[in-house]
């Protein structure tokens, strides 16, 4: 069907569960609340870009690659998940690192994913913070190709067309759960950054006529830049997909109010949440992406945007391995 004519390789653990939440539902007095585990797609500690790589690898693979380069902040799991990707299929992984969480400390700086980086054997570099990474992916592409090797660039986060794909496969999936057990839901709720997830989430909704609504929480960017960049890569993805035109700007929404201080930057509301969580449903989220998400939903809880007979559903994005490099956080 829609998805059958991509190349594809199999990363991802699937269909991903999708759990109720009736206990963390009962603490907020709020809507029934139910989790999609992508946090639990298997590769290398699970996350939502495995989902991407499937489509990513395929294509680095058609094109006779040998060694994939991407970007990411230092606590990155797109870069883990796709060191481990490229594991899996012989390839070499080189990573650019980007500075940009200033105030770290040792666990930031050496623990959590980078210490997964490590294990993966994947190599790195490092660049200031607003330094132009795609520019510094191509450098070291240059470099590379200059002794022979065959790079394939994946850009931050997997986000562009191709890696969207995953997130409009998932849409699918989740759409085929609720059917099963005749369940409506109102609104899907996760963590955007570079933008792929909610750009195919939006895309495979509109592609099948679904009315879910998807809410973002920004975790870096203005509700404007996010929601531009959003709607942009959901065209360019139905565009791919031989679908112009599906998608409506106003489908495209990402709440900016839970950022806090910048990327990667803690704030009281996501250390409360990802307690909550840990201590009411036994689920670990992460201080980057999802527990800033799950900070917004609490907050759209709590001022009454859902009624309490409505199914909502929060995207688990993955990301709990950051944890370790936040570990000040929460051991004092
Ligand atoms: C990358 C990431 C996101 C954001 O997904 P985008 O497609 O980059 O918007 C959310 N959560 C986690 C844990 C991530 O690693």
């Amino acid at each position: 069907m829609l998805l059958s004519r991509f190349a594809r390789v199999d990363l991802s653990h699937g269909p991903t569960p999708l759990e109720p939440m009736d206990r963390l539902s009962a603490v907020l007095g709020g809507p029934r609340l139910w989790i999609k585990r992508d946090d639990c797609t298997g590769l290398a500690q699970g996350g939502n870009k495995a989902r991407k790589l499937e489509f990513l690898v395929a294509d680095a693979l058609a094109q006779g690659a040998d060694t994939l380069i991407t970007p990411g902040a230092v606590q990155s799991n797109h870069v883990r998940m796709t060191a481990a990707a490229a594991v899996r299929f012989g390839l070499k992984a080189h990573a650019v690192l980007e500075r940009r969480v200033t105030a770290t400390d040792e666990d930031y700086e050496q623990n959590g994913n980078i210490l997964l980086d490590e294990m993966f054997g994947c190599g790195r570099s490092y660049v200031p913070s607003g330094a132009d990474v795609a520019a510094a992916c191509a450098d070291v592409a240059a470099e590379l190709a200059a002794k022979g090797a065959k790079p394939y660039v994946i850009p931050g986060g997997g986000s562009n067309p191709i890696g969207a794909l995953g997130y409009v496969a998932c849409a699918i999936e989740l759409l085929e759960q609720a059917k099963d057990r005749s369940l409506t839901i109102s609104c899907l709720v996760h963590g955007t950054g570079s933008s792929g997830t909610q750009a195919g989430l939006v895309a495979g909704f509109a592609a099948v006529g679904a009315s879910v609504d998807v809410l973002g929480i920004s975790v870096r960017h203005p509700q404007d830049k996010q929601e531009g960049m959003v709607f942009d890569l959901a065209c360019r993805t139905t565009d791919y997909l031989g679908l112009g035109g599906s998608v409506q700007r106003e489908r495209v929404v990402a709440d900016d109010r839970y950022v806090g201080p910048g990327y990667g930057q803690p704030t009281p509301a996501m250390v409360d949440a990802i307690t909550l969580v840990a201590r009411t449903e036994g689920i670990l989220l992460d201080p980057v992406y999802s527990g800033k998400a799950m900070a917004g939903l609490i907050d759209h809880i709590r001022t009454g945007r859902f009624r309490a007979d409505q199914d909502i559903v929060f995207l688990h994005t993955g990301g709990s391995t950051a944890l370790f490099g936040y570990k000040s956080l929460f051991v004092r």
